[in-house]
């Protein structure tokens, strides 16, 4: 297929504020292993706007976006059938043009100690779109570094059953960029939670460190087990930040509770913004309320720290999930934790340093998990969680809906302005329309 000369993309430049949607030449594949996406459908992300305030500092211009789905419209020359026996991740045998993809918000080789151990969120090769190193797809093309390492096939090569690929046709493209970033970094935040050692007394009923070696019976038996109450095994969460990400944090743990109904939980989900509040409430109420007949509660800052202490007895959540990425709400989560509580924060910290001190962190037995979610291979499992509820992922502009609006790409500067404003909702961008 040959490309056209030129595509139209978003451009940001320094210092801050000045989005351009410009006329420029079509990337080409420049390594072997590179994919040209054509750009079906991009997002607009709360950390796009880091540069675009200004407060990610950068010189020169570049495209923006770290969010799309598209269909792969040129490849280079590594893909073969020959990749496989190379050793080669199995895209490089296996895509093809035509191909409809999604890609995490970074490149990942597949193919280093870190992609290896599952964190390709670190990958040694690992590029952000929408960068000055690497063009993002607010576009209409995009090119992709070791795209056989980096994309993910929709739907996946395992996909062969009539029912499956059926259910396949109802996702929507909207909510395929949704898998770029903010659905497995939700995903990634409740699941680090849910599965902290930490965590596990409430889940399993039984006391630290039995929760954790329950194959050893002998040492259990020695550890002479107090019962723990109803009030012990009940589980308190808050979540901080209810923009797109914070909503798919709710939406997993509230799928990762489904499966033990007997846990009894309770969330409360913290945002400054009224109209954030009510989409959670929504939301929950949709799927059908917390596991077990748990309690969702929205708030303030204040209200949040008034109904936990009333819930707890002042003892504090379990655990908190920190997204907004500032200082304040991490010195909240700190605050509302219980000794030996646990922080996951996945939003994206720019300060030198972070409000916690030593002796806070050690009096209170504080668990701290940080930063970027590996998504790449957190796909197949945000994958399931995007086909079961695309009543809540796949629509745009309803009450319940992630996404706002889908607008033309020509709208990036005012759509920009407008979401830095809190103006409008999660917009994604038809750069065809
Ligand atoms: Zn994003
Ligand atoms: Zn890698």
């Amino acid at each position: 297929m040959s490309l056209p000369e030129t595509h139209k993309v978003v451009r940001l430049y320094p210092p801050s504020h000045d989005i351009r949607v410009e006329i420029v030449p079509t990337p080409k594949i420049e390594h072997a292993d590179d994919a040209i996406v054509r750009i079906i459908i991009a997002g607009l992300c709360g950390s796009d706007l880091h540069a675009y305030r200004g407060h990610d500092k950068f010189a020169n211009s570049f495209v923006c976006g770290h969010e799309f789905a598209g269909e792969v419209v040129a490849l280079g020359e590594s893909y073969s059938e020959t990749a496989a026996a190379l050793g080669r991740p199995p895209l490089y045998a296996t895509l093809k043009v035509g191909d409809k993809v999604v890609a995490p918000f970074t490149s990942s080789c597949s193919e280093c100690h870190f992609c290896r151990m599952g964190f390709t969120g670190r990958c040694e090769k690992c590029l952000l779109f929408g960068s000055q190193r690497l063009s993002g797809g607010q576009a209409q093309y995009v090119r992709v570094p070791l795209a056989g390492g980096t994309l993910f096939k929709i739907p996946p090569d395992n996909v062969k059953t009539e029912e499956d690929i059926t259910q396949w046709k109802h996702i929507s493209n909207a909510s395929l960029v949704l898998m770029a970033d903010i659905l497995p970094t939700g995903l990634f935040a409740a699941t680090q939670l849910l599965q902290h050692p930490n965590i596990l007394p409430a889940l399993k009923s039984k006391p630290f460190p039995v929760s954790l070696y329950e194959g050893n019976q002998k040492a259990a038996v020695g550890a002479n087990i107090i019962p723990l109450t109803d009030v012990d095994k009940q589980l308190t969460l808050a979540v901080i930040g209810l923009g797109p990400v914070g909503l798919c944090a709710i939406v997993s743990l509230l799928e990762q509770l489904e499966s033990n109904k007997s846990q009894s939980t309770r969330i409360v989900a913290i945002d400054l913004l009224e109209s954030r509040r009510t989409k959670a409430a929504e939301i929950v109420k949709k799927i059908g309320g917390v596991p077990g007949n748990g309690l969702f509660k929205t708030a303030t800052i204040d209200e949040g720290k008034k109904i936990v202490a009333e819930w707890t007895g002042g003892l504090g959540v379990n655990a908190a999930i920190e997204i907004v990425g500032h200082n304040d709400a991490l010195e909240l989560a700190f605050e509302l934790i219980r000794p030996f509580g646990v922080i996951t924060s996945v939003g994206v910290h720019q300060n030198h340093q972070v409000p916690l001190i030593g002796k806070g962190l050690y009096d209170k037995n504080v668990s701290l998990v940080f930063g970027r979610c590996p998504v790449r291979t957190m796909f197949p499992f945000a994958l399931e969680l995007l086909l079961k509820r695309q009543d809540i992922f796949g629509d745009v502009g309803q009450e319940t809906s992630l996404i706002d609006r889908v607008v033309s790409i020509d709208e990036a500067a005012e759509s920009y302005v407008m979401f830095d404003k809190g103006l409008c909702g999660k917009v994604l961008f038809d750069p065809w329309k």
